[in-house]
């Protein structure tokens, strides 16, 4: 008998693929966290049913979200990383030595535990001495946060419901952008341009109104929806160049590099209409 996983990204379109068995199930207060094992894809790890990652293109996610920004920065040493319990995004971001810490906002301790006992691929970089945790809403610990306190801030969200929902809210941007020093730079993952344009548009609103410069960036994640994911990016010195990054030919990455960074901003005609609409 064969095992399949389906996600029903809309009532009437998905992706499914064959399981070999179910490594782990938790439940928390906020949700509840699958790990299978799947014969394409490696490990997945499913938060209310829902795809977060993959063993075989996590890489792609993590590397774009964390090396865009860090190589935009001119000399990031503070991070901090919302969400990103499995500790994917932490890993990339500890392969830059200017970063001298790392903080970690995670709001379900159960995340971690189960990335750690399950995931060490992921998760090598949570017992990083670099490396702080807090289990708390990062929506709170922001609003909280002392101005000019980092100089990247990353959102590593679940999708825009329950706890997540918050972080995509013009409040939140706007502690963000305090809490970030006077070249700071957000980045939060943004959902994918073929299921959810009317969002990213108006989440792109929210940011251009606070940030000098907004901007997204695109990549190829093949067991997110459609296969296609935005970034959208928040930078407060409007001078800062975003055509430039600084090279780091010895960064470990499988999908990132300085091509890559560069060509991720160009943007597909119906999106780049939809921003200007
Ligand atoms: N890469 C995945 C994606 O793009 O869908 C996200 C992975 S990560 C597992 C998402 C994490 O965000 C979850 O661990 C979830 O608990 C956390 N999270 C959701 N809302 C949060 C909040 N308000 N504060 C802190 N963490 C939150």
């Amino acid at each position: 008998m064969s095992i399949w996983y389906t996600e029903k990204h809309t009532p009437h379109a998905g992706i499914t693929m064959e399981v070999r068995k179910s490594i782990y199930h938790g439940e928390s207060k906020f949700q509840t966290l699958d790990i299978l094992d799947t014969f394409e894809f490696g490990r997945m790890l499913l938060l209310d049913g829902v795809v977060m990652l993959t063993e075989r293109d996590e890489f792609v996610y993590h590397e774009m979200l964390a090396h865009v920004p860090l190589n935009t920065h001119p000399s990031p040493a503070k991070v901090l990383v919302i969400g990103g319990g499995d500790g994917g995004t932490v890993r990339e971001v500890l392969k830059h030595p200017e970063v001298a810490e790392v903080t970690l906002v995670e709001i379900d301790p159960m995340v971690v535990e189960a990335s750690m006992e399950h995931l060490p691929g992921l998760s090598e970089g949570l017992k990083d001495p670099r490396t702080r945790i807090v289990y708390d809403d990062g929506v709170r610990f922001v609003s909280e946060a002392q101005p000019g306190s980092y100089d990247v801030i990353l959102v590593d969200s679940t999708d825009p419901v329950g706890p997540a929902e918050a972080l995509f809210a013009e409040d939140f941007f706007r502690n963000c952008s305090k809490a970030l020093g006077p070249d700071g730079i957000f980045v939060s993952q943004s959902e994918s341009p073929f299921f959810h344009l009317p969002f990213m548009v108006e989440t792109y609103k929210l940011v251009e109104g606070i940030y000098p410069q907004a901007a997204f960036y695109l990549a190829s994640v093949p067991t997110y929806p459609s296969g296609t994911w935005s970034f959208l990016m928040g930078v407060r010195d409007g001078s800062l160049p975003l055509t430039r990054c600084r090279d780091h030919e010895k960064l470990a990455t499988k999908y990132y590099n300085r091509q890559v960074h560069l060509a991720s901003f160009q943007l597909p005609r119906f999106l780049k209409e939809a921003l200007s609409g």
